[in-house]
């Protein structure tokens, strides 16, 4: 069948402009067309690959291999591979190659589909690490919570009041963690599905210091931290959602307990600043954070690497801080501090009477 002329225009203009690349190579691995998204995906020109090999224009990342070797050995559909565009950055490709059908010739051509699939390998990624995390995150805690009530079940009578206390302490300690770790979850859940709400009220913030300092009592305790506070007299009230802000304290104090030596104090300061802000820091005297590391801890499920392993976690707090404090029109951010640890800090508006 002959297409009429408006046709073959409108084809190439289709097959140009298609989201996904398109590139055909004959049977030695020869680019013979190369489309837009091709362009886009690769880096390289349609003048420039058009006769170029295929090996040259998506050169494998890894490994010794040949893109061209891996479609003639593979079916249809390879799995995703690693190449490198022309400016160096690695990217992930899903490729499926089709023998292509030429009716004017007997020269054999092969279609490639390429989608650049870089981003949906980097969400499975996360949501694999995820998984893998969260369950044990729920399991240490509760693990603890059964041992320790399965202890006081046993001995109720015979144990005596400092043996109990101490149980007890446990059970507060396990139930505390699986709660922040909740109240994480549901936060980022509701923050990505764009339902994020706050409740805002007058509120004092010496008040929910108290209740965060009180609900982190036996995180602090079990490492022998001191909590030490410093809030000015006279601080004004603010318009907040007081359970979202004690939770943002909740998060930095257990960081910074988590993240903190043993038997150091963690220090909470609340200033007030010029143009009406109220700023809330939270010192420790860990490790500190890399300046790398500093602009993406704040991103869900997102570990610094130096304090990923002895540590549990899954990175999702500092997200849920950050969205809290923004909702509030704040800021959070992270600084150094002089001589080891770090300064978690967020501001919160005071508005005019
Ligand atoms: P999680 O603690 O569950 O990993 P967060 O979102 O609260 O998740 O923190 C993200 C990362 O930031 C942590 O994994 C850790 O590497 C780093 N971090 C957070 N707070 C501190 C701190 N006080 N000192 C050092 N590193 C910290």
């Amino acid at each position: 069948m002959k297409i009429p002329l408006h046709n073959v225009n409108w084809s190439k203009a289709l097959i140009q402009n298609l989201p996904e690349g398109i590139v055909t190579i004959d049977k030695d691995g020869q680019i013979l067309f190369f489309n837009n998204c091709a362009e886009r995906i690769s880096g390289w020109s349609n003048i420039e690959a058009i006769g170029r090999s295929i090996n040259d224009v998506f050169p494998l990342s890894t490994g010794n291999g040949k893109l061209l070797e891996q479609l003639s050995t593979t079916a249809a559909s390879l799995p995703p591979v690693n190449i490198l565009t022309r400016a160096g950055k690695e990217i992930n490709l899903a490729i499926k190659a089709t023998d292509l059908e030429l009716p004017e010739s007997a020269a054999r051509e092969t279609v490639l589909l390429i989608r650049d699939v870089t981003m949906e390998d980097a969400a499975l990624r996360l949501r694999s690490y995820f998984l893998a995390n969260i369950s044990h995150e729920f399991r240490t805690p509760l693990s603890a919570l059964k041992a320790s009530v399965e202890l006081l079940l046993e001995g109720l009578q015979d144990f005596k009041l400092d043996e109990t206390r101490e149980l007890v302490n446990s059970i507060h300690f396990s139930v505390t963690a699986l709660q922040t770790l909740i109240d994480n979850l549901l936060e980022s859940v509701s923050i990505e599905a764009g339902r994020f709400r706050i409740r805002r009220h007058m509120t004092g913030l010496k008040k929910l210091v108290t209740e965060a300092a009180q609900l982190m009592k036996p995180l602090l305790e079990r490492r022998n931290q001191k909590l030490v506070v410093s809030i000015p007299n006279n601080l004004p009230k603010v318009n907040v959602d007081p359970m979202r802000i004690t939770q943002v304290l909740t998060n930095l104090i257990s960081n910074a307990s988590k993240y903190g030596p043993i038997d150091q104090p963690i220090e909470l300061a609340l200033s007030m600043k010029k143009d009406n802000w109220i700023k809330v820091s939270v010192s420790d005297h860990g490790s500190g954070i890399t300046e790398e590391d500093k602009s993406v801890i704040f991103h869900r499920f997102v570990r610094a690497t130096e304090n990923d392993k002895p540590q549990y976690g899954i990175g999702l707090g500092l997200s849920v801080v950050k969205a809290i404090i923004e909702s509030h029109g704040g800021a959070v951010g992270v600084e150094s501090r002089p001589g080891g640890g770090s300064v978690f800090w967020f501001t919160i508006p005071v508005e005019e009477p």
